[in-house]
C-alpha cells in the first residue's frame, strides 16, 4: 500500500514532515525452496509496518528478526538452511539463526563485505584457500570453487566466523557467472557443490514466488485500499494464503496438475481464467469435477436464462 494522504498509526512514513510526505505498508515474504524442486512453499509473511506505539519506521532488518522468530515458533522441529540476501549478512542475524539450530547460506557482495573479502585475500596469499573444479564435458560447462573455512565476518569483531565460498560458473558459451556466499556448513571438496546449489536456488524465491505473485494473476502489488488499520496487510496475507493453497495443490494434487498443464504452454493465468469462467456459468459440485472439466474439456451447453 502506498498513498500521499491515506494513513494509519502503523503506516511507515517516507519524507516525514516534508511536502511530499507519503505513507506505506510493505510485507516480507519467505518460502521453502529446494534445488531440485520447482514448487516453492510460502511461509507466513511478516508485515513491515510501525510496531505498536513506535514512532520509528519499521524496516527489513527488524522484520527479518520477527519473521525468523515466527517461523521457529510455527515450525519448531523443521530443519532449515536459511537463505538470505546480502543485506542480512550481519552478526545479529547469524547469531539468531545459530540459536534456533538452523544453518545459513547468505549472499556476500564486494561492496557490503569489504573486510570479509580482505580476509579472504589474505588467506589466499597465505595459501590457505582451497580450490575445486568440476568439468562437465557433455554440457561443456565448468564449475570453479574457491573456499575457506573459519573466516572472520568482520575484522573489528572477530567472534563471528563463517565459511566463504567463491563460485564461478563457465557456461556453454564460455561466459563467466560469479557468486559468493557465506555459510556455517563446513566447506570441503565434497560439500561445495551442494552449498552452491542451495545458494543458487535463492532465485526461485524471486522467480517462482515474487514474480508469480506480481505477474501471474495474484496482483500482489495492486493497491486494494488501506481500510481503517490492517486491511492492506490482510489483503497481502490473503494473497499469500491463496498462493500457499495453490502451491500445495500444484505439488500434491494430480487433478490440479492436469488442469494446469493441459495446454502446451501452461500458465497459471490461463487456469485462473478457466476457473473463473466455469464458476460464473456452470453448477460445480466439487473441485474434482471442476479440474476434470478444465483438463478434459466440458460439454457445450445451451444458454439458459434466469427466470426467477
Ligand atoms: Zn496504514
Amino acid at each position: 500500500f502506498y498513498s500521499g494522504t491515506c494513513r494509519c498509526d502503523d503506516c511507515c512514513i517516507k519524507n516525514e514532515g516534508k511536502k511530499n510526505e507519503s505513507f506505506y505498508h510493505n510485507i516480507m515474504g519467505g518460502c521453502i525452496v529446494h534445488p531440485s524442486r520447482k514448487t516453492v512453499i510460502p511461509l507466513a509473511p511478516e508485515a513491515i509496518c510501525r510496531q505498536d506505539g513506535s514512532t520509528k519506521n519499521d524496516c527489513e532488518k527488524a522484520a527479518i528478526r520477527r519473521f525468523l522468530a515466527q517461523t521457529k515458533h510455527d515450525h519448531p522441529r523443521l530443519k532449515l538452511v536459511i537463505l538470505l540476501d546480502g543485506l542480512y549478512a550481519d552478526n545479529p542475524t547469524i547469531a539468531m539463526i545459530r540459536e534456533y539450530g538452523w544453518n545459513f547460506i547468505i549472499v556476500a557482495k564486494d561492496g557490503n563485505h569489504v573486510s570479509l573479502i580482505e580476509a579472504m585475500n589474505t588467506l589466499y596469499d597465505e595459501g590457505q584457500v582451497h580450490h575445486h573444479k568440476i568439468v562437465d564435458e557433455e554440457n561443456n560447462t565448468t564449475d570453479k570453487f574457491r573456499y575457506a573455512n573459519n573466516v572472520p565476518l568482520n575484522l573489528q569483531d572477530e567472534t563471528e566466523r563463517v565459511n566463504v565460498l567463491d563460485y564461478i560458473e563457465i557456461d556453454k558459451k564460455r561466459i563467466q557467472h560469479v557468486w559468493c556466499w557465506i555459510t556455517d556448513i563446513e566447506l570441503t571438496d565434497d560439500t561445495v557443490e551442494s552449498v552452491m546449489r542451495g545458494g543458487r536456488c535463492r532465485w526461485r524465491i524471486e522467480n517462482e514466488t515474487f514474480n508469480t505473485l506480481k505477474n501471474q494473476g495474484y496482483q500482489l502489488e495492486h493497491n486494494y485500499g488501506h481500510g481503517e488499520k490492517h486491511l492492506a496487510t490482510n489483503f497481502a496475507y490473503l494473497t499469500f494464503l491463496a498462493f500457499l493453497v495453490d502451491q500445495i495443490q500444484e505439488l500434491a494434487c494430480p487433478k490440479f496438475q492436469q488442469a494446469l498443464n493441459k495446454p502446451k504452454k501452461p500458465t497459471r493465468k490461463r487456469l485462473w481464467r478457466k476457473i473463473t469462467s466455469f464458476f460464473l456459468t456452470l453448477m460445480i459440485d466439487s473441485w474434482d469435477s471442476l479440474f476434470k472439466a478444465i483438463a478434459h474439456g466440458a460439454k457445450a451447453q445451451k444458454i439458459a436464462f434466469d427466470t426467477s
